[in-house]
């Protein structure tokens, strides 16, 4: 198989989409030709409300940390050399510049760690997309947040999972929260807003309201809490570190309720039954879901992997997040605007009439949709298949359940 002829959907199907192992060009051959290619046109189109968002785009592998629960098994300096050269980088994002204008989220590995990361940030600005960097936060100093905002970057977001030696457990670097935080108020000195992101898990769980009101403390712009994806290093922590499912539902049960104070810009991310909850709740109080009582939250939906999201490693290969290891194409061999359009995986992911077993039947799946990564990893590598850590019990089953 030549080059352009390797199909863009790596993604092993769990369903076989009929893309299989076609290039593009013999997928359109096939609508056209085909008697019935209308009526299944509408499994390769675009789907104009898959606006592209936000792309998560991992600069380098090489980090200063090695964080027990980081998605790289593999972070070593060694890898860095398979990082996306300047060029590579500019035509990337260029590449980005065909499909829309997405936020792009410049992460790591640690992004501060590469030494052209202000180059590439002032590129993508002059280009007009809007810039944030992710970072572990250690390594900013006065002279670094000088470098961050004199680039154009508009937000950055610091992980900090939990408080003090909670988070230097899971950060394996004794000190690294006191860094983290020196880091956040040079940032804040020069005016940049600063968001916060925790990996709640069992290690940190028992202290989720003071990290809400730490966040608060310390003047962060908002507060996102990630549940923990058993994917790279989260594997080996999974069973020690994944939430109960019945704890995972309280937790996001009480976010939403603190999300009602409106101290702080509150975000579930990647806890796409967050979703759920908050309509269920919605609806409990007789109230409707708009941006102006829910926030960004009444704007989005829940898994947005491959839908608004995408995830570009270190070497160019594009997932749909940068948890679930299902390769769309790679941005060296592939243009990226035919891998967003057209990829397997991608239009999977768009499809909610795929999705199995209770998400499947679900009344809530167009909202929340589970998490995809954590169906692949526990499932058996079958993506489409339901959420293993969703407490719910949908209406169908209910009615069975009652005999209806
Ligand atoms: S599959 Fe969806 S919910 Fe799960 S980690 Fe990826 S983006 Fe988040
Ligand atoms: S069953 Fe699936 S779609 Fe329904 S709320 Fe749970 S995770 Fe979401």
């Amino acid at each position: 198989m030549t080059e352009d002829k390797k199909p863009i959907g790596h993604g092993g199907h769990p369903g076989g989409h009929p893309m299989g192992d076609k290039t593009i060009k013999e997928v359109y051959r096939d609508i056209k030709d085909s008697p019935d290619g209308k009526a299944h046109a509408h499994q390769y189109m675009v789907n104009k409300a898959n606006q592209l968002r936000l792309v998560f785009w991992e600069t380098t592998a090489g980090c200063n940390l090695t964080c027990a629960h980081c998605r790289r098994l593999d972070v070593a300096q060694t890898l860095m050399k398979d990082d996306l050269t300047f060029e590579q980088s500019c035509k990337m994002i260029d590449g980005l510049l065909e499909v829309g204008k997405p936020i792009l989220v410049l992460s790591g590995g640690e992004p501060l760690y590469r030494p052209d990361i202000f180059d590439i940030a002032k590129y993508a600005v002059s280009k007009g997309l809007i810039v944030a960097l992710a970072t572990n936060g250690t390594l900013v100093d006065a002279g670094m947040a000088r470098k961050i905002v004199d680039s154009g970057i508009q937000r950055v977001s610091i992980s900090l999972d939990g408080i003090g030696e909670t988070h230097d457990f899971l950060r394996r670097l004794p000190g690294s929260y006191d860094m983290a935080i020196r880091g956040m108020k040079e940032l804040q000195k020069l005016g940049m807003p600063v968001q916060i992101n925790c990996t709640i898990a069992k290690h940190n769980v028992h202290q989720v309201k003071e990290i809400y009101q730490n966040a608060i403390d310390l003047g962060a712009v908002a507060l996102h809490i990630f549940m923990l994806v058993p994917v790279g290093c989260g594997v080996t922590i999974a069973e020690d570190q994944m939430l109960d499912p019945q704890v995972y539902e309280n937790v996001l049960s009480w976010f939403y309720e603190v999300g009602k104070e409106k101290k702080i810009e509150t975000k579930a991310t990647c806890a796409p039954h967050y979703f759920r909850i908050m309509r269920q709740k919605a609806k409990e109080e007789g109230i409707q879901i708009t941006p102006q009582t829910h926030g960004m939250s009444a704007m989005t939906k829940g898994c947005l992997a491959g839908s608004a999201i995408c995830f570009i490693s270190h070497k160019g290969q594009v997932f749909p997040c940068g948890y679930l290891p299902v390769e769309a194409g790679n941005v060296h061999r592939d243009e990226f605007k035919k891998i967003w359009d057209y990829s397997e995986v991608f239009a999977n992911l768009r499809n909610p009439d795929l999705l199995k077993g209770k998400c499947g039947i679900c009344e809530y799946k167009k909202v929340c949709e589970g998490c995809r990564a954590r169906a692949f990893y526990e499932k058996g590598g079958d993506y489409m298949e339901e959420e293993p850590y969703c407490i719910y019990e949908p209406n169908k089953i209910a009615e069975k359940n009652a005999g209806k």
